[in-house]
């Protein structure tokens, strides 16, 4: 890497005669051997700071607090540092594919040698330490290059016997034309009582079967996730356009809403000019995924010894995500309903966690649902390079995905649906949250259970009649709801 700054110090009056003694001076100071020229004109100190080790930036600063002292005892103020021009050179792992870009800087791209110019910026950029993430962001852009169109990594683990369907009809279809559930929106169903009383029942056997017996106790958190908490896991830098993003009113005050109530009275629609008038910028969203804010009400606490494992679980929140084209039926929705289970302890207490849920899990889908099913390890491509999760059989950090065969959608060999997964990210969100314990290293994860993706798979291979329904299910539905009629 190299560091080439060229940024200057600007004086609160002209200095010329001081041309000698600060010579002297830096000649004097070993702080000031990567100084590569200096030039004092009237009443600005132009620098050239060229190094290979530390980053310019941050000598800049030093330099920066060592003049101050200097001139001030010339009766001279120091009133900000400038970049003038910032070259940084560094070396990509591999060439990039195409062009990259990045904000406040010129990019250029010569093999895998990458460079960047940044011009003309304040004091704040120096001191706030863009410069790492700028180079940070864009050795992840060229890696994110040479991911494009790969897939995930998927190894099947175990796998259920074949199980007869009774038919292979689409569920989310034949409910609608059932009645038993109508769309409202995108994406968003509302479910009639025959759909509800399922998606209930779903509910009911994954607190009684998995969650209750392995010891979790309810939370209850709010459907607002803020940014602050999204910055922290990585949700709003990993997927801002699945986010449902909110936004207060500006004013709560019958008179700012005027205009918008007129405009609404006269014209039976409403005017969205006038609506943004009243709108402040987002700062938070709809809940995504239940654990951020979990951690968000744990963060800074330490956790005694007496209570780890911390075994946690959220009911109470629908999760909202922008799916735009890859919608379908109740599987693929824009508001899903989830039981979210946190988990957080030691290496090996998430271990032992992970073998008793996935025999909970195990259980339900062979004795009461008696699905056809299976289990993979899947890692995203770009962990893979890494060599992380789920590589080996016994890792313990990674995602296992729970997937059912969709007999409508065809061939047994292909058509599964991921309908829950249980991770374990070690102590990625403990750290960023600083979750900690009175001794050694905490990690966490957490498992989704999608209730809409179990009535998938449930309906899909069993079918709409509580007739063919095994037992073992029908108990956790009776009596089944009638669906009202309407004439
Ligand atoms: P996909 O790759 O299918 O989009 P995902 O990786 O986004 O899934 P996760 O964030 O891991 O899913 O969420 C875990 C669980 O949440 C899934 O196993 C599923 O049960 C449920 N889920 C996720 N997205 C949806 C959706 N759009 N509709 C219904 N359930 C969903
Ligand atoms: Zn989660
Ligand atoms: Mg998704």
């Amino acid at each position: 890497m190299k560091f080439d700054l060229q940024c200057s110090i600007q004086l609160s009056k002209k200095a010329d005669e001081l041309k000698e003694e600060l010579e002297a001076f830096i000649k004097g100071e070993e702080l000031f051997s990567s100084l590569e020229s200096y030039e004092l004109k009237a009443d600005r100190l132009h620098l050239r700071i060229v190094s290979d080790v530390k980053r310019s930036h941050e000598i800049a600063l030093r330099f920066y607090k060592k003049f101050a002292q200097f001139f001030g005892k010339k009766k001279i103020g120091v009133r900000g540092i400038h970049i003038d021009r910032y070259h940084i050179s560094f070396e990509a792992e591999r060439q990039p594919k195409k062009a990259v870009s990045i904000p406040f800087a010129e990019v250029t791209v010569d093999g895998t040698l990458i460079a960047m110019t940044i011009t003309d910026k304040g004091e704040e950029f120096l001191r706030q330490n863009y410069v790492d993430r700028m180079i940070r962001r864009i050795r992840e852009k060229i890696d994110m290059q040479h991911y494009e169109g790969k897939k995930e990594y998927w190894r099947a683990i175990w796998q259920s016997e074949e199980k007869e369907p009774v038919w292979n009809k689409d569920p989310s279809e034949e409910m609608q034309r059932a009645g038993w559930i109508t769309l409202l929106g995108k994406g968003k169903w509302f479910y009639f009582p025959p759909a509800a009383a399922l998606m209930r029942a779903m509910e009911r056997i994954a607190f009684q079967e998995v969650v209750m017996p392995l010891g979790f106790k309810e939370v209850i958190e709010p459907m607002h996730v803020s940014f602050d908490t999204w910055i922290k896991t990585g949700h709003l830098e990993g997927m801002p356009g699945e986010i449902y993003y909110i936004s207060e009113p500006k004013n709560r005050e019958a008179e700012e809403w005027e205009r918008f109530v007129d405009l609404l009275k006269i014209q039976r629609e409403v005017d969205e000019t006038e609506l943004l008038k009243n709108l402040k910028p987002p700062k938070a969203g709809v809940c995504y995924a239940q654990c951020p804010n979990i951690y968000t009400a744990l963060a800074g606490k330490t956790i005694a010894k007496a209570s780890l494992p911390l075994l946690l679980v959220d009911r109470s929140t629908p999760s909202d995500r922008y799916e735009a084209g890859g919608k379908h039926g109740i599987e693929r929705v824009d508001e899903f309903h989830r039981i979210e289970i946190v988990y957080i302890g030691t290496r090996d207490q998430l271990l032992q966690l992970k073998e008793k849920l996935v025999e909970r899990y195990r259980h339900v889908f062979e004795n009461i649902l008696d699905l056809e099913w299976r289990m993979a390890t899947v890692t995203p491509f770009y962990l893979q390079q890494a060599g992380i999760a789920g590589m080996e059989e016994d890792a313990v950090k990674g995602t296992i995905d729970f997937e059912a065969w969709l007999p409508y959608r065809g061939d047994r060999s292909r058509e599964w649906l991921e309908i829950q997964n249980i991770s374990i990210v070690g102590d990625k969100y403990t750290r960023a949250f600083t979750i900690k314990t009175q001794r050694g290293d905490l990690w966490s994860g957490c498992s989704g259970i999608g209730l809409e993706r179990w009535m998938v798979a449930f309906l899909a291979q069993k079918g709409m009649d509580p007739e063919h329904w095994p037992d073992e299910f029908r108990k956790y539905v009776e009596p089944f709801p009638d669906m009202p009629e309407f004439l």
